[in-house]
């Protein structure tokens, strides 16, 4: 018996596997979620033009510095700039122009007088002005052209997700496409003789088939498009026709089940040749298989249970699709926090546990396992509530409550 390799060797072996896709050149609000591959780069000024902050006039500061509401200041309005004009107005001494916010400010004027700092606010605001404030400082109220960001600027870089606010800084930043990686295309293929359809009645012996759906999930949260989700029999036939008809039209197919040491594992018996199959020093996840096929497609064969399934996915598969796509960031973020109970992990092999977090205080969250029985890999159920992975270092053989333990969020 080979003793269990290290989950980064397993890891490095894939990701040494993993080729960048091509790019594409997408219009910003067709480009949500897919990953920036070359940086944002500011085409305008933001903002583009000096503006007003406040609704209210444009005035000299000079002018109105010593207003008071006992010493006020009349000043004769002699233009009116709602948003969207080009207008320039001159103002010479003692006069105002009424600006609405967002308006470019007059290169005569060097202060914004708010409408509250006058007698007659908007109400009372074309002829005369009465200035019954003066504003803070020269330049008061008034936006600067480029105090945000200068044309030729980098907005955002290559690696990051394009997400609803980098879509709007690209946006205000006169940038009208950007160049993304296209997604990954992926398969997912579920083994095993006794799976069927969820709804179906069962038969002794058969149970539910749920990987399918599970990781047709993870792919597409992890910015994949799934070509094939589908489910064979253990013994071979099926499972070879499927793999022929798409193996060209993927980037990845992901197995579920068939790899590890009984005696009718599929993905095992048919890909022998092709896949490496491996002990990793992980619970749950240790079968597991990887390889490229002759198309250039990695193929990965996770474990059947559905909680190995779905760690293996996180695992391996996931940084290998965010590698494709040339993420920048391949880990989640990781946060520290106190266990919220006592558990047992496996000696020598790194535990994943599905968990949750106690936020009821919220200056002291907790982790804890999110099934009370424990990590066993067939706990699918339990899946439904966690929102987080615990992973605790194979050198750790039990965790105290209190103990700090490292916390994977899953919305990163
Ligand atoms: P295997 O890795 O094929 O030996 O499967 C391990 C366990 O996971 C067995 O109890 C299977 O019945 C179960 N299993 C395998 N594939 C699936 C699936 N797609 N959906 C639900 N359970 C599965
Ligand atoms: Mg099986």
């Amino acid at each position: 018996m080979t003793a269990p390799i290290a989950v980064e060797e397993q890891l490095a072996r894939v990701l040494a596997s993993t080729r960048l896709l091509e790019v594409e050149t997408l219009p910003v609000p067709e480009a949500r979620g897919r990953t920036l591959r070359q940086p944002v780069r500011a085409a305008v000024d933001i903002p583009v033009f000096d503006n007003s902050a406040m609704d209210g006039f444009a005035v000299r500061f000079a002018d109105v510095t010593d207003a008071t509401g006992a010493a006020p200041v009349a000043l004769t309005v002699v233009a009116d700039l709602p948003a969207g004009t080009a207008d320039d107005p001159a103002l010479r001494a003692g006069e105002a122009a009424r600006i609405m916010t967002g308006s470019p400010v007059p290169a005569d004027a060097d202060a914004i007088v708010p409408f509250e700092d006058t007698a007659g606010g908007l109400a009372d605001s074309l002829g005369t002005v009465t200035v019954q404030r003066a504003p803070a400082k020269a330049g008061a109220h008034i936006r600067r052209a480029g105090e945000d960001l200068r044309a030729g600027d980098e907005v955002l870089p290559a690696g990051v997700v394009f997400g609803a606010w980098q879509q709007g800084a690209a946006g205000a930043a006169g940038v009208a496409e950007v160049v993304v990686s296209r997604c990954p295309r992926v398969a997912v293929i579920s083994t095993g003789t006794e799976l069927v359809a969820p709804g179906s009645p069962l038969r002794r012996g058969q149970i539910p088939e749920s990987n399918s759906v599970l990781l047709a999930g993870l792919v597409a949260e992890a910015g994949a498009d799934l070509v094939l989700r589908t489910s064979v029999d253990d013994e071979g036939s099926q499972l070879r026709d499927v793999l022929a008809g798409v193996l060209d039209e993927v980037d990845a197919v992901i197995f579920s089940g068939g790899v590890s040491a009984g005696a009718y594992e599929v993905v095992k018996n048919e890909l022998a040749g092709t896949m490496t199959f491996s002990k990793v020093a992980m619970q749950p996840g240790k079968p597991q298989g990887f390889g490229v096929a002759p198309s250039g497609a990695l193929l990965f064969g996770l474990p059947g249970n559905p909680v190995s399934a779905a760690v293996s996915f996180e695992v391996f598969v996931r940084p290998a699709l965010l590698a494709m796509q040339g993420r920048a960031a391949l880990a989640r973020p990781v946060l520290r926090l106190p266990a919220s109970t006592a558990w047992k992990t496996p000696p020598n092999r790194r535990q994943y546990l599905p968990a949750t977090i106690d936020r009821s205080d919220p200056s002291r969250w907790t982790a804890g396992p999110a099934t009370a029985g424990g990590s066993g890999s067939h706990r699918a159920g339990g899946l439904g509530a966690a929102e987080a992975y615990v992973v605790v270092p194979a050198e750790v053989d039990a965790v105290a409550a209190g103990d700090e333990v490292d916390v994977w969020t899953l919305e990163g």
